[in-house]
């Protein structure tokens, strides 16, 4: 029995256990991975106060190291249900735990174009303030259409030299407001209809791509701002909106004493430190609620 269980060990989660743990609640986090989240798939992390350059793998490990000597209890295991009655019941394929309260860290998963190559290439990026500045005066292109992809390509048009945007269809779904100030920006090229068919790469590294499998659009990073998939699918009844999750100012969602932290919600940014803030706001909201 815990006070708290945290599904999903990335920044968002280690950092609601750390906060929990040191106010004197006990808490349980799991993970179906290793613990780190998306932070293990990313070799250079740059925008992280503190340090310089730290590789993801060697963050996530300090992250871990603290919270477990702060006291905090790890399980590694996939989580597969809540049930909520007097008490939390969380389900995992082997386990089962009881708690009072529920915060769901899980985060999401970029889609991706679904070419072959393209998890094994390097140069190709799902977060341009994360790696925008490795493309300073370089060629970049961003796919997608949605706010999203605009309010990214405005980001490297103030890095990159020249900036493509390669939506598949004639249909735009960004506001208005960033439609108009990618107009205004002479280094942004719009192209429509315009489907990436292949990554060309050289000793592993972005070098153009194919569009409509014929035209080459030489690039030397490749961004991908085509949505996501929150990782929710152990819960039904949440309010959420395109499975992102909603929650007020405390990250509560609509059920009594269950949270939500990180990329798994609704938001305007999704970055390590916005995770780990969401996590600290979800810790001490509940730490208040007990005194
Ligand atoms: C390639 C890449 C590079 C990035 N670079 C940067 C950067 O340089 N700087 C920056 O600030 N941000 C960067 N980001 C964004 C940042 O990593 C995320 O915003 C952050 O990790 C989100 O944290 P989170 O804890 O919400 O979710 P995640 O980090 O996604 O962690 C979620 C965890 O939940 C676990 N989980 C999911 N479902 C279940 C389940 N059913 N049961 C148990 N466990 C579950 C997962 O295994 C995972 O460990 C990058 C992202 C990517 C993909």
């Amino acid at each position: 029995m815990y006070n708290t269980i945290i599904i999903g060990a990335g920044p968002a989660g280690m950092a609601a256990a750390l906060y929990l743990e040191r106010s004197g609640l006990s808490c349980l986090i799991i993970d179906k991975d290793a613990p780190g989240g998306e932070m293990l798939k990313t070799d250079k992390i740059e925008n992280y106060l503190g340090f310089d350059n730290i590789n993801g793998a060697d963050l996530a490990l300090k992250m871990f190291k603290q919270i477990k000597e702060t006291g905090v209890t790890y399980v590694y295991g996939k989580v597969t249900g809540i049930r909520k009655e007097s008490k939390f019941t969380v389900t995992t394929e082997t386990d089962s735990y009881q708690s009072d309260h529920v915060i769901i860290a899980t985060g999401k998963i970029n889609n991706k174009l679904g070419l072959d190559n393209e998890d094994k290439v390097k140069g190709i990026s799902y977060c341009a303030v994360c790696d925008g500045s490795f493309y300073k005066n370089k060629i970049v292109g961003i796919v997608g259409a949605g706010n999203a992809a605009f309010t990214e390509a405005l980001y490297l048009s103030s890095l990159a030299k020249q900036v493509y945007i390669i939506n598949r269809s004639e249909r735009i779904r960004a506001d208005k407001i960033y439609q108009t100030k990618i107009k205004n920006k002479e280094n942004i090229i719009y192209l429509a209809n315009a489907i990436v068919t292949r990554i060309n790469e050289q000793d592993n590294v972005l070098t153009s791509v194919i569009i409509n499998d014929k035209e080459v659009l030489k690039l030397d990073g490749l961004f991908l701002a085509i949505g996501g998939k929150p990782q929710v699918d152990f819960i039904n009844g949440l309010e959420e909106e395109n499975g992102y999750l909603l929650v007020n100012e405390k990250m509560e969602t609509n059920i009594k004493g269950l949270y939500a932290i990180g990329d798994v919600i609704k938001k305007d940014y999704y970055q390590i430190g916005t995770a780990i803030n969401d996590g600290i706001v979800a810790a001490l909201s509940i730490k208040e609620g007990e005194i």
